[in-house]
């Protein structure tokens, strides 16, 4: 199985159309393929399509912006009914705060000399209700301020550096209470980015699932194979789901491209193995 449950379209901060992925997907051997923009679910449709054109087994995803103790937090849902409303209306209200938090950035980013930093992210971004710090990344390395959106992210647009500002998402129980209604698995993404201690990470997982979260990414293209042990170990504890994901979001930009992850470490429930990942190709009743 060739699974990869987590990836970016330009319906959010990724490059490629919903179409061009799955036929990259495809091409580099998947064989079970989510799409899982930010904060909304524009791609789906486009993607489901493209998907059972070339026979590959499409699940519908979104990756869920939420801010959990004052941090944030990435929450996937898999298998989610796009057409449940408290989901699409809940992702209507997430989105709702981020063109107040690009103007508060493209301001921040203004004061350090970036060039008409709000009308240059707005240019880049697919979907003008999208804009983030990927835009702004790529007006960074396109004015010159550094080499590549990796290198942004290490002086610009993080907590504690210039062109932060704070923002308050939705909470984790939202978002997993969307996921959940509208039929879906809830993932807690990239574990290994948030920096956590154990004692944090335990807690944001005791949550998570006292919540009803069920999975966590253990292959993530943020992961290396300290974090991809230390997260098989965590699934164990837990009795969650695994997921593989590359969190593919550009070519050239990305580490992992999709499918290439490491595959599972032995010893977890894939969560492919949920109920609803075994139903999700079959696709939702009408
Ligand atoms: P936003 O939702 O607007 O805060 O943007 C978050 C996005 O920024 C993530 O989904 C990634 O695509 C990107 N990002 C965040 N941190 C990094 C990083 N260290 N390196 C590369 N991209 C990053
Ligand atoms: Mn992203
Ligand atoms: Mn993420
Ligand atoms: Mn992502």
């Amino acid at each position: 199985m060739n699974a990869d449950l987590h990836c970016h379209s330009c319906h959010s901060d990724g490059l490629l159309s919903p179409v061009e992925l799955a036929r990259r997907a495809h091409a580099n051997g998947v064989n079970l393929w989510a799409l899982t923009d930010h904060d909304n679910l524009g791609g789906l449709a486009e993607a489901r399509a493209e998907a059972v054109r070339l026979g590959l087994d499409f699940v519908d995803g979104v990756e869920i912006s939420v801010t959990w103790m004052d941090m944030t937090i990435h929450v996937v849902g898999l298998a989610i009914d796009p057409r449940h409303a408290p989901l699409s209306e809940g992702l209507a209200q997430v989105r709702s705060g981020r063109d107040a938090r690009a103007l508060r950035m493209a301001e921040a980013l203004e004061l350090l000399g970036v060039r008409d930093a709000y009308q240059n992210a707005l240019r880049l971004a697919g979907n003008p209700s999208l804009v983030g710090r990927s835009h702004f990344a790529r007006v960074l390395v396109e004015q010159g301020y550094a080499a590549d959106v990796h290198a942004v992210f290490r002086s610009y647009l993080v907590r504690g550096r210039p062109g932060y500002v704070e923002h308050r998402w939705t909470s984790l129980a939202c978002a997993v209470q969307w996921i959940r209604g509208a039929g879906g698995v809830a993932v807690i993404a990239h574990p290994g980015r948030y920096r956590l201690s154990g004692d944090q990470m335990r807690r944001l997982l005791a949550e998570f699932q006292a919540a009803g979260g069920e999975a966590i990414e253990v292959v993530s293209g943020s992961h290396g194979e300290p974090e991809m042990r230390a997260f098989a170990r965590m699934a164990r504890e837990f009795g969650f789901y695994a997921s593989r994901a590359s969190d593919f979001h550009a070519p050239d930009e990305s580490p992992v491209d999709l499918g290439r992850g490491a595959p599972l470490p032995d010893g977890l429930t894939a969560v492919w193995h949920a109920p609803a990942l075994r139903f999700a190709s079959e696709g939702h009743p009408a």
